[in-house]
């Protein structure tokens, strides 16, 4: 498929959830958000209904993201379906680690290809205050077992404040190059601001080749992370909202007062 600015957009982004077992300060609110009611959330049926349809028309990258993908109950089994649908040629989630010594091996066998995970230090102090609680001995674990599991390439996502990497940037990247991951810096994004980078070691944030559609838990399809234009999967049906999100999707992202980054996926 291609967009009017003749993008071909073949990479569709799925938030199975906006919950999280962590809250990292520039994700969510200290006091915590209003979350997606469960009968608002989309069904696994509907999103492999919906990932089907996105496949015909064009798609073949498949990213989990949420909140935390592995906190909704079941998720293995969706990412066993979604696996199965032909046309799909990378499959990869996006997770914060902490669950991922318990889910590697289920994951692995379910027909995952890859992971992104998110470590913005190696501290434990600083972690449980930049995740406001979390233990980065859990990532560090999951990793391990992430990587025994067969899990290549992983790639580690760092959020940094500036260009100019910082001590916990720096530490991570030592403990990644150690292990054979591949580090990618995300610089700090303001959804309000419209202030955003181009990921280092990755292209996301370049939107002159942006390939990228969002569908989130709640059955909205976003054509941009930064614009608040979103086209509700259960009304219009799957290819119709499709359709809509390519023919509006914008040239480049402005800014967004409806999105957060626990609901799209960042
Ligand atoms: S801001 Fe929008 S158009 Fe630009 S890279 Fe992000 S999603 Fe794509």
């Amino acid at each position: 498929m291609k967009d009017l600015f003749q993008r071909t957009i073949n990479y569709l982004r799925i938030s199975v959830t906006d919950k999280c077992n962590l809250r990292c300060q520039y994700c969510m609110p200290a006091e915590g958000v209003e979350l997606i009611k469960h009968d608002d959330l989309l069904s696994f049926e509907e999103i492999a209904d919906f990932t089907r349809t996105a496949v015909e028309m064009g798609i073949n990258k498949v990213r989990f993201t949420g909140g935390e993908p592995l906190v909704r109950r079941g998720f293995v089994s969706l990412v066993e379906t979604i696996s199965k649908i032909e046309g799909i040629k990378d499959l990869a989630m996006s997770t914060n680690g902490i669950l991922l010594d318990k889910f590697s091996k289920p994951l692995k066998e379910a027909g995952l290809h890859r992971l992104n995970v998110s470590l913005d230090t190696l501290d434990p102090d600083r972690y449980r205050e930049i995740t406001r609680g979390g233990d980065v001995t859990k990532v560090l674990e999951g990793l391990e077992i992430a990587k025994k599991e067969g899990f290549s390439p992983i790639k580690i996502n760092t959020v940094v404040n500036e260009r100019q990497h910082g001590a916990d940037a720096k530490m991570v990247e030592a403990y990644a190059q150690k292990n054979g991951f591949f580090i990618r810096y995300i610089m700090r994004m303001d959804l309000e601001k419209g202030e955003f980078w181009t990921v280092e070691g990755g292209d996301g944030g370049n939107c002159s080749i942006c390939n990228r559609l969002r569908l989130t838990s709640n059955g909205l399809i976003k054509p941009c992370l930064f614009s608040d234009l979103g086209y509700n999967v259960r009304e219009l049906g799957a290819r119709e909202a499709i359709l809509q999100a390519i023919t509006n999707k914008p040239k480049a992202g402005t800014e967004s007062h409806t999105n957060s980054f626990y609901a799209v996926g960042g």
